[in-house]
């Protein structure tokens, strides 16, 4: 009897871009660990028209997709690129309203924050290593102060930048770039 061909074939390791793809603990691949272009890759899935036969218009204003059959933004859920850039601005800035002096209660809260942060942030594979990260001796949080937290997320995405290959910022500009903003 001829063999028939099996649904479920390898998934694939690598996506468009050359990255390995992430696979989620359901097997699936992770939305918030892929690029978006590999994501749609392994899954399939082309472009988000392919799920709305409706007529799609470019809104100038913002460049999004409007689908006007319901107005809403066709905007795609993150990928691990936009996911990051969103958090890394959301943890920037809590290291500029970070008290100048922490108190201890302060202290110990940032800490708690820090370890729940690495452990459900929703790139699971960043999260482990952001979790290894904030385990070391070496590596530890800084939150006495707001300058010796703002300067230790500085080199924690540091950590990321080298290890994603992009350059490396220079954490005596934190400031500039998330507090006070630049000198004309
Ligand atoms: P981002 O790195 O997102 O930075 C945003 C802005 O912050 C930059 O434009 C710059 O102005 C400023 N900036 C850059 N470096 C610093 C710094 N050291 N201190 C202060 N400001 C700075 N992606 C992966 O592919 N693999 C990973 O393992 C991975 N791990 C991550 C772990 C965490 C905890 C987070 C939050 C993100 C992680 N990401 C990872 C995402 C990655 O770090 C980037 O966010 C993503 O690639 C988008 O990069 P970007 O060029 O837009 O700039």
């Amino acid at each position: 009897k001829p063999q028939q061909p099996t649904a479920s074939a390898t998934p694939p390791a690598f996506g468009s871009t050359g990255r390995k793809l992430i696979y989620g603990p359901d097997g699936k691949p992770c939305r918030s660990c892929n690029t978006l272009l590999d994501f749609k890759m392994a899954t399939g899935k082309p472009s988000t028209a392919v799920h709305s036969p409706v007529k799609e218009t470019e809104n100038p204003s913002t460049k999004t997709t409007v689908n006007e059959n319901n107005g809403y933004s066709q905007i795609d859920p993150p990928d691990v690129t936009e996911l990051g850039r969103s958090t890394w601005t959301f943890l920037h800035s809590l290291a500029a309203t970070y008290p100048v002096t922490a108190s201890t209660t302060q202290q110990s809260e940032m800490l708690q924050f820090l370890t729940i942060f690495s452990k459900i942030y929703p790139c699971w594979f960043c999260a482990k290593d952001f979790k290894t990260y904030i385990e070391k001796e070496e590596t530890k949080p800084k939150v006495k102060t707001q300058e010796e937290f703002g300067r230790w997320l500085c080199e924690a995405h540091n950590e990321v930048n080298r290890k994603v290959g992009k350059k490396e910022f220079d954490c005596g500009l934190w400031r500039e770039r998330w507090k006070d903003g630049w000198d004309d």
